[in-house]
Formats: C-alpha cells, sequence, structure tokens
C-alpha cells in the first residue's frame, strides 16, 4: 500500500455538498448564500491526547468530535473538513478502523471529507474543520454581559474520571470504567444545541480544558467574571458515586475533554434555552451568572451553598502550564 492507494482506500468518499473534494491540489467549496465559513483546526497528538494503543476506531471518532465541538460552540453547522495524518506505519486494520469512526461521525453531521495531507511519522491527527452560520448570527466568547446567567450542557468531569481511573489514580468498578470510558473516548459533540442557541445565547465557548479555565477564556473576552454556584453544576450518577470531594472538584471544575458547551443567555431567554435544549434532547443546567469584573480582574468564582468562595485545588489544563 503506497501513500495514494491509502487515501484512495480510506479517505476517499462520496460528498454531497462539494464542488471539487479528495484528488486535486485543493478542494472547492462555496458556502450558501448569507452565510460566512466558520473555521477551526484541531490536533491530538499520540501520548499527549491519547494512550499509545488506543482503539483506532474511537480515535476516528473524537478526531473529527473535538473539531465539531468547536464548531458547535461558534454556533456554525459544520460542513467539510480536512485531515493531515502522520502515521508511523501503513497498517490496513488501524486504518479501516479509524477511517471507519471518522466517516461515521462525519456522515451523521453531513461533513464531507474533501481533502488532507498523509505523511509518516509520530502519530498526529490533525482535522480542519468548515461550517456555515448566517452572517453575524455566530455566538462568540466576548458576547457575555453583567446580569447573564451562565448555562452548561450536560454532565460536567467524567471524561476525567476516565482518565484518572485509566492512570490508577482512582478505582472504581467495571462498568463505572466502561460509561466513563465512553465520555472520554467517544464524545458526542452539541452540535444541534449551539445551532438551537443562535439568537438565544449571547456568548459560547465548549468545555475542552475544564470549566474554569474555559469559562474563564470567555470571561476574560467578555471583560466580566462569573459566580458559579458549586451545587447547581450537573453530576453524572457516576459523579455522585465518587468519595474523594478532591476528585471531585478536580474532575468537575478542571477536568479537561468533556466537550459540553458553556454560554450565556440574558435571564429573559431562560425559557427559549429550556426549549433549545428539550428540543436537541440536550440537558440544560444554569450554573451561576455573569457579574461586572472587579477593578478590571476577569475570573470565575465557586461559591458554596452560604455563598462563600470554594477553595479551588486546579483550575484546568494548559500544555504550556
Ligand atoms: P499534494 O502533494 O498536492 O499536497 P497530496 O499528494 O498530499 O497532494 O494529496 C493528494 C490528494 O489527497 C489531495 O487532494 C489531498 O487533499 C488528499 N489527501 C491526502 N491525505 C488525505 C487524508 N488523510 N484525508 C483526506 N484527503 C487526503
Ligand atoms: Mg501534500
Amino acid at each position: 500500500m503506497n501513500e495514494f492507494s491509502l487515501i484512495a482506500k480510506y479517505f476517499t468518499h462520496r460528498t454531497r455538498h462539494t464542488l471539487l473534494g479528495v484528488g486535486d491540489d485543493a478542494a472547492l467549496i462555496r458556502p450558501r448564500r448569507g452565510h460566512v465559513l466558520a473555521i477551526s483546526a484541531d490536533m491530538l497528538v499520540e501520548g499527549r491526547h491519547f494512550f499509545k494503543g488506543a482503539d483506532p476506531e474511537a480515535l476516528g471518532h473524537k478526531t473529527l468530535a473535538v473539531n465539531l465541538s468547536d464548531l458547535a460552540a461558534m454556533g456554525a453547522k459544520p460542513r467539510w473538513a480536512t485531515l493531515a495524518l502522520a502515521l508511523p506505519k501503513a497498517d490496513a486494520r488501524w486504518l479501516a478502523a479509524f477511517s471507519r469512526g471518522f466517516m461515521r461521525l462525519a456522515r451523521a453531521h453531513d461533513v464531507d471529507l474533501i481533502g488532507g495531507d498523509t505523511t509518516r511519522g509520530p502519530l498526529n491527527l490533525c482535522v480542519q474543520i468548515m461550517g456555515e452560520v448566517p452572517a453575524s448570527k455566530a455566538l462568540r466568547r466576548s458576547g457575555a454581559r453583567a446580569g447573564d446567567d451562565v448555562w452548561v450542557s450536560g454532565t460536567l468531569g467524567d471524561a476525567a474520571l476516565a482518565v484518572a481511573a485509566r492512570s490508577k489514580k482512582i478505582i472504581i468498578k467495571k462498568q463505572q470504567l466502561i460509561s466513563a470510558s465512553l465520555r472520554l473516548d467517544k464524545p458526542s459533540p452539541r452540535v444541534a444545541m449551539g445551532n438551537a442557541l443562535r439568537g438565544v445565547a449571547r456568548s459560547a465557548i465548549d468545555i475542552s480544558d475544564g470549566l474554569l479555565a474555559d469559562l474563564g477564556h470567555l470571561c476574560e473576552q467578555s471583560r466580566v467574571a462569573a459566580v458559579v454556584e458549586w451545587d447547581a453544576l450537573p453530576r453524572s450518577t457516576l459523579m455522585r458515586a465518587m468519595a474523594s470531594d478532591a476528585v471531585v472538584q478536580n474532575a468537575v471544575l478542571a477536568g479537561g475533554d468533556d466537550y459540553e458547551l458553556c454560554f450565556t443567555a440574558p435571564v429573559a431567554k431562560r425559557s427559549a434555552v429550556q426549549r433549545a435544549g428539550t428540543r436537541t434532547r440536550t440537558k440544560v443546567t444554569r450554573i451561576g451568572r455573569i457579574v461586572h469584573a472587579p477593578a478590571g480582574a476577569t475570573g470565575v468564582v465557586v461559591v458554596d451553598s452560604d455563598g462563600l468562595p470554594l477553595r479551588i485545588l486546579k483550575r484546568g489544563f494548559d500544555h504550556f502550564g
């Protein structure tokens, strides 16, 4: 199998809304009238983002899922993707499983794979995702205003529990590990929810590095601060079964890889947010509010049931921190 037969066999698929796809020097696409392109790239590196020997089908899913999540956070509809791969070797079984996982999710979201690059090297998976959003309707990090509610989708911290269990930092039951691993390995990007939030939410971000870190980014760009109620944070059954307070706090507040959406909306939009959740079958939870940044200091405070600030153990993930 050479480079070109590999591309032909595993990465050349029928496209549905592309002028020219895989095979030429560049692909050609045309966004729909009245829309702008939303573009983002995300890379997964072996040993950094996933364990050596990770299941290739799940990796194919996750490589695309993390990118879809970024477009979900913009309120954009994903339409096209390119895939740049560095592979240690051309392993037919690995490639078949990887492309199966990738393409299954791509088809589910009606995303065309339109090009990429394939080279030999340490395992590295990079997707560029392109989508459409009606001009001026994109959800930005910078739109939050004092008085907004802060919301999150789904539950927080389950992926972090899977990481902690796999690296033997915590011990959980086999069944619990299976359900946490599903969150880590096969995240469900909140694309439908993000699209339903256009015109409802004022700002949004996806949670890839932990709630505190990502809500912190949103606050910084909006020049506001946030007060989050610890008791309001949505926890899975597994999380509620965890005994250690420190493990729970780290996972819920600073656990990466959740790919939930955190967004803000005016109080007047509470029922519109609930309807968006119901319509897209996505659990949504109001977790706090946006406040004026005290003396220019943006940031996130987490308070207990008495309104007192919690002592934070860990704030989130930073590759160079
Ligand atoms: P070039 O030499 O012009 O960069 P390549 O030989 O790298 O082109 O790639 C040939 C074609 O295959 C191009 O259309 C490219 O976009 C596509 N391609 C390469 N690798 C992948 C991949 N992993 N997934 C999808 N398309 C790919
Ligand atoms: Mg090339």
